[in-house]
């Protein structure tokens, strides 16, 4: 097995208490839904426009909705049937209103036609792969990458053609594939990285044939030693020995955020209001590695998601899920625990949001469903006692963020750089007034005056 490399926590971050409920549960696949609600907007850069109408016959994988601009990423049916209708639903993460289309499946889950190039559940000739991958050229990977809707899938959905192909005079030499999964109760990617560590580490080579870096580190944080182990080991299998690493990390939060990440394993620190690529570094996360593998290699779109469905849950499982199933649906398979008052939230109790409508469907970016206590707390006024300056990992003022968005001074937020906050709900968790700063942060940046 090849040596693993282990680092310290270059920040300090919070020790959570963990709740992988689900960390042994393995995969399960589930059937695909007799009605699908395909969000328009599920990824950052330009946004698409349906280019099928109401009445239509779509197959699975077809695609359903793109834009002309290259920073985007197109959407695709995930079920064959007929589009019924378009129509408008809240977006969780912005409060605001989008188009949907719902399609109503055939029962047939008839797929669009797919050109695979390898079979990897059944050979074992990693050779063949590499040469299969050696031999396209970069302008082909990156178009059947943008082609099947690629987007990265650790929460951010920034286009992954995009982030694979540095502006001019950025060169990339350290790339790094992100399976810290720091978030609480979250458990997809560790799964995944169990179940499908094949073409994780397939779809990492496809990442590092473009970029061409010079290291190559797969971060894994320690508490998931048999990720650790098992990837550790199909690396020697796949031939993946000389310049890939595999990295072993305290399990700190929030340890999965890309800053965080970089300053941890190659001491690199991001500039404010930069870019990993800034300081030559490209950070994926392992799902995304998994769907570049399927997009380049087998010719099939994103139509599906590894969720986590757990919290108040009697089983709480995970599940490989078409995109557009509704998430009550999901609930309904894990045994709802009674409680009196209880929240549902897409993504885990850091950063993520909590659904009005469990009727909305899985997207891109949903990881995990989660349900909480639904007791809020009371929120009091800030006692300037600091600790949320302390726990910031991005060295902000989360305080100073509270005071000016109640007062309206949106503009004084950038002189504190709000712009660099990762929503990541640290400041939160420790703020003993239960200021939801996050949501102040949210509001500021929204509120933020034109540059
Ligand atoms: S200010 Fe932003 S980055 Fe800093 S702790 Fe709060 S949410 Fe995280
Ligand atoms: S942690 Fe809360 S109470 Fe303390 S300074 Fe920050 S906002 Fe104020």
């Amino acid at each position: 097995m090849i040596p693993v490399i282990r680092k310290k926590s270059a920040f300090r971050g919070l020790h959570l208490r963990e709740n992988k409920f689900t960390a042994s549960k393995p995969i399960e696949i589930l059937p695909f839904p007799s009605k699908a609600t395909v969000a328009l907007q599920q990824s950052l850069g330009a946004p698409c426009k349906f280019i099928v109408e109401r009445g239509n016959i779509v197959k699975t994988g077809q695609k359903i909705a793109d834009s002309g601009n290259y920073v985007s990423a197109p959407i695709h049916s995930p079920v064959s049937g007929k589009i019924a209708r378009i129509t408008k639903l809240v977006n969780p993460s912005t409060s605001a209103l989008m188009d949907a289309v719902i399609i109503e499946s055939d029962g047939e889950d008839h797929w669009i036609e797919m050109e695979k190039k390898f079979d990897i559940c059944n050979s074992g000739d990693y050779k063949k792969l590499k040469g299969i991958i050696d031999s396209l050229t970069d302008e082909v990977i990156l178009a059947l990458i943008r082609e099947s809707g690629i987007v990265g899938l650790g929460g951010a959905t920034f286009p992954t053609h995009v982030k694979l192909k540095p502006p001019p005079g950025k060169k990339i030499d350290i790339v790094i594939l992100n399976g810290c999964e720091c978030e609480p109760f979250i458990t997809s990617d560790h799964r995944i990285m169990l179940e499908y560590g094949k073409q994780v580490l397939a779809g990492l080579y496809i990442i590092s044939r473009i970029l061409s870096p010079g290291e190559i580190y797969i971060a894994i944080e320690d508490n998931k030693r048999d990720a650790i182990e098992y990837i550790s080991s199909l690396m020697e299998q796949m031939g993946f020995t000389d310049k890939y690493k595999v990295v072993s990390l305290p399990s700190r939060y929030p340890m999965g955020a890309e800053k965080s990440l970089i300053k941890t394993i190659v001491n690199r620190t991001v500039p404010m209001g930069g870019l990993p690529l800034d300081v030559g570094t490209v950070v994926n996360n392992v799902a995304t590695a998994k769907a570049v593998y399927e997009a380049v290699i087998e010719g099939k779109p994103l139509v599906e998601k590894v969720v986590t469905v757990t919290g108040g849950f009697e089983n709480p499982k995970n599940f490989l899920v078409r995109i557009g199933t509704p998430i009550i649906e999901l609930i309904g398979l894990c045994g709802l625990r009674e409680a009196k008052e209880c929240r549902v939230i897409m993504g885990g109790p850091m950063m993520g949001n909590i659904l009005v409508d469990t009727d909305f469907p899985v997207i891109k970016a949903t990881n995990c469903i989660l349900i909480m206590d639904g007791r809020e707390s009371i929120e009091k006024n800030c006692i300037n006692c600091g600790r949320c300056i302390r726990a910031c990992p991005m060295n902000l003022m989360p305080l100073e963020y509270v005071r000016n968005v109640k007062k309206g001074n949106y503009g004084a937020c950038r002189d504190y750089y709000i712009e660099n906050c990762i929503e990541c709900g640290s400041c939160a968790y420790v703020c003993p007034a239960n200021i939801p700063i996050v949501g102040y942060i949210k509001t500021g940046k929204s509120m933020l005056p034109k540059k």
